[in-house]
């Protein structure tokens, strides 16, 4: 499945250089590449995200058929859409490249149903969620789902300590230090999943996704995420997610 789609034409002199980079990304050899697109699109923004060739060319990136390629050119594509809402307030760039988008989701939900390792089916999801804008804090949600922890702040108003909720291997609980460092007599508090039938909303989507994709242990590990956790100082319980809503801002 190759794109057909015409590459628009750029007359502006700095275009040289996204045009380098993308066709360098796209060739799937050159990690460097990549790296470089994220420093220059999203972390410093010295490349303009606007840019014609930009949104175009990742779309077709993630139209072709090596998973690779598309899955970087999704999850770049879904971050920076995000940070575009947010860094301007608006969807401008969204409604722009509305057909770039359009075809970009359809990949990712293409791709997102033949995907079999556990992290880049997450990664996928993600970037479905970014591509489709609704909420801003994707990437955090499956972050901690591909880490097996989140590190959140307790909802008390007084401010407990930071807190960790592990969801993995290591087991399914909340704790006041880093596990992962610490000794294994550290005080543990059970997590309390969501009920499979009472999930919601986003939690209830992304379930039923998971399962119907063949990902049982990710639908799994998202009831821990959308079910609630006992802060380790003050045992008081609260919502994973809603945590992880408040962390991002
Ligand atoms: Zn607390």
């Amino acid at each position: 499945m190759t794109t057909s789609s015409p590459v628009p034409r750029t007359d502006d002199a700095g275009s040289d250089r996204p045009r380098a980079l993308l066709e360098r990304a796209a060739t799937g050899r050159d990690s460097q590449a990549w790296s470089d697109l994220w420093t220059e699109l999203y972390h410093n923004g010295s490349l303009e995200v606007a840019h014609p060739l930009v949104l175009h060319t990742l779309a077709d990136m993630a139209q072709g058929d090596h998973a690779d390629t598309a899955a970087s050119a999704l999850h770049l594509a879904g971050a920076l859409l995000v940070q575009s809402d947010q860094r301007h307030e608006t969807r401008n760039l969204r409604h722009q490249y509305a057909p770039e988008v359009a075809r970009l989701l359809g990949a990712a939900n293409r791709w997102r149903q033949v995907t079999v390792d556990r992290n880049d089916y997450c990664h996928l999801v993600e970037a479905v969620l970014n591509l489709e804008g609704d909420i801003h804090w994707a990437e955090d949600l499956i972050w901690g789902i591909v880490s097996e922890e989140y590190e959140l702040e307790c909802p008390d108003p007084d401010g407990c300590a930071s807190l960790w909720v592990i969801i993995g291997e290591r087991g399914f609980f909340s704790t006041a230090e880093d596990h992962a460092l610490s000794d294994d007599d550290v005080e543990t508090f059970p997590l309390h999943p969501a009920e499979p039938g009472t999930l919601e909303g986003l939690g209830r989507r992304l379930y039923d996704l998971a399962r119907a994709d063949g990902h049982e242990e990710i639908a799994r590990a998202l009831t821990y995420a959308f079910g609630e956790a006992t802060c380790p100082e003050c045992e008081q319980r609260f919502s994973v997610v809603g945590q992880v809503v408040a962390r991002s801002g």
